[in-house]
């Protein structure tokens, strides 16, 4: 085989992109990835690991600045905003090269450029024009450049970039996406902050800790609308109580921009308000990347601009396939893996199972965290199930209110005829770190019966899971 022909061709080195690369060499695939910007793409450079570098800074000095409750000391407590950004950029750079060095020990070819499927089986990379934004991570060194490229499979993973909403265009200088949001300068006094799903939410939590006035616009009528609206109150609650504000079924309508401030206009139930702030956080949710890629040549099929695939990665059209924010909710990054995995294990012929989107979790990283699996209260009553549901409050955990963590709720959902897990939701402590339990329940089709007679370690939050199963079932034993 030529050297610029390959059995997979993926065009972006996201997560997405690079774990299917790593897969394919695995599996005995000659394998190229084409990146045009930065190895390990949003989420390693500019969404999941550098905002939770971030968060873990505000966590720290939050934690600071209550060490009375502790009965330790800390005087003078205070921050270096660039500090804490340089060492969030350093967390991003290390794994950036982590991603360099896993591609090139399984021997994946890198190709630096733009892609675009110029016909079945052909792709054309040129040098970047795109601005990139700063710092820029390293180029890998040895990479292939521009030119033509050949291969059976072609896999778009370009991922996605964030939603520009007419009248509230971000300049980068007032109003931020999360790329500028990522690295102030300094930090403003007041900050507005436009939609509250996780991104936002993420950054509003950060700021916030960090002593900014931040207020949180949502359109909807609950914080991070895609969560159980039990869950979701308990979070506002919490977030409220450490200063952040919220105006939900609101709308911000207009941005007045003067030399260092903004005016934002918001309607909300008919009465329009004004805010001035230093600064505005577009947070409005992401539009996949599906432009100068030749789909529209290829007749690939779209929808709600996001590409069709099957539950195997697989388009309309024979030798393409999506994975990742390019295909389409939930966008996160292990999403992105799984079907980068599935997508290039077909292509080898394994027997592999399809994706099941009802099992991916997600995590919001604020304080208290956010976690959940499968289906609300409200979309398991929707679906036409009859329900059982269990609570379990952090205040009754012992390893909770040893750690100061007393605030949260751990709440399941049960199809009453079957016992079959249907939906897992918390709200607390660590609760990221929880979920995964859930999530391997619900993956081996676990009911009521074995979560019960599952031993949980004492003493660890997770005993707030197992407690909130016996809640369903009329069992609780420390509430
Ligand atoms: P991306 O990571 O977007 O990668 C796509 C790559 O393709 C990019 O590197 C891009 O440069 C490249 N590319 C695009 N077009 C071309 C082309 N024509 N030629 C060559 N290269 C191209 N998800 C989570 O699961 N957990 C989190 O905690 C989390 N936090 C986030 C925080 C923020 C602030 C943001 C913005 C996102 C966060 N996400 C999180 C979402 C997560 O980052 C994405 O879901 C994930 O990065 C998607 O992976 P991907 O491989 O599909 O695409």
């Amino acid at each position: 085989m030529a050297d610029n022909s390959f059995d997979i061709l993926i065009i972006g080195a996201g997560p997405g992109g690079y774990v299917a690369a790593i897969r394919a060499a695995q599996l005995g695939l000659k394998t190229a990835i084409v990146e045009r910007e930065h190895l390990g793409g949003i989420c390693l450079n500019w969404g999941c690991i550098p905002t939770k570098a971030l968060l873990r800074s505000a966590e720290i000095f939050h934690y600071m600045k209550h060490a009375t409750n502790y009965g330790l000391a800390a005087k003078d407590v205070s921050f270096d905003a660039a500090k804490v950004v340089e060492r969030s950029r350093g967390v991003s750079g290390r794994l950036n090269t982590g991603v360099n060095g896993l591609l090139k020990k399984n021997k994946v070819s890198i190709i630096w450029g733009e892609a675009k499927i110029t016909k079945p089986g052909e792709v054309v990379v040129v040098d970047t024009k795109k601005a990139i934004m700063q710092p820029q991570a390293p180029l890998p060194k040895g990479a292939l450049g521009a030119g033509t490229y050949t291969a059976k499979h072609i896999i778009i993973a370009t991922g996605a970039r964030p939603r520009v909403l007419p009248g509230l265009e971000p300049d980068g200088k007032l109003v931020w996406t999360y790329f500028e949001a990522m690295v102030p300068k300094e930090m403003p006094k007041s900050l507005l902050v436009i939609g509250s799903g996780a991104i936002g939410i993420e950054f509003a939590s950060f700021y916030n800790a960090m002593g900014v006035d931040v207020t949180v616009v949502e359109i909807m009528d609950q914080v991070m609308p895609v969560e159980d609206t039990e869950i979701a109150k308990v979070a506002q609650k919490q977030l409220e109580k450490q200063g952040l504000k919220f105006r939900l079924s609101a709308k911000v309508t207009k941005l007045d921009k003067k030399a260092n401030n903004v005016t934002a206009t918001i309607e909300a139930g008919g009465k329009s308000e004004q805010l001035t702030v230093d600064r505005v956080i577009a947070a409005a949710g992401v539009v996949a990347n599906v432009e100068n890629l030749g789909l529209e040549a290829l007749g690939v099929k779209m929808d709600k601009g996001c590409i069709v695939i099957d539950g195997f990665g697989r388009t309309n059209a024979p030798g393409i396939y999506a994975i990742g924010d390019v295909a389409g909710p939930p966008m996160l990054a292990h999403k992105a893996e799984h079907e980068g995995v599935i997508c290039v294990e077909k292509i080898k012929g394994l027997d592999v199972h399809s994706m099941k989107k009802e099992q991916i979790p997600g995590c919001t990283y604020c304080h208290p965290q956010v976690a959940s699996v499968g289906l609300t209260e409200a979309k398991a009553k929707a679906s036409g199930f009859e329900i059982k549901v269990g609570r379990f409050p952090f205040v009754g955990n012992g390893k909770a209110i040893a750690l100061g963590e007393d605030q949260g709720l751990v709440k399941t959902i049960f199809d009453a005829k079957t016992g079959r897990l249907l939906g897992a939701h918390m709200v607390g402590a660590e609760v990221t770190e929880l979920i995964q339990g859930f999530v391997v329940a619900m993956g081996l089709e676990t009911t009521e019966e074995e979560l019960i007679h599952t031993v949980f370690p004492h003493p660890t939050l997770s005993e707030m899971m197992h407690e909130s199963v016996l809640d369903a079932y009329g069992r609780v034993i420390h509430m």
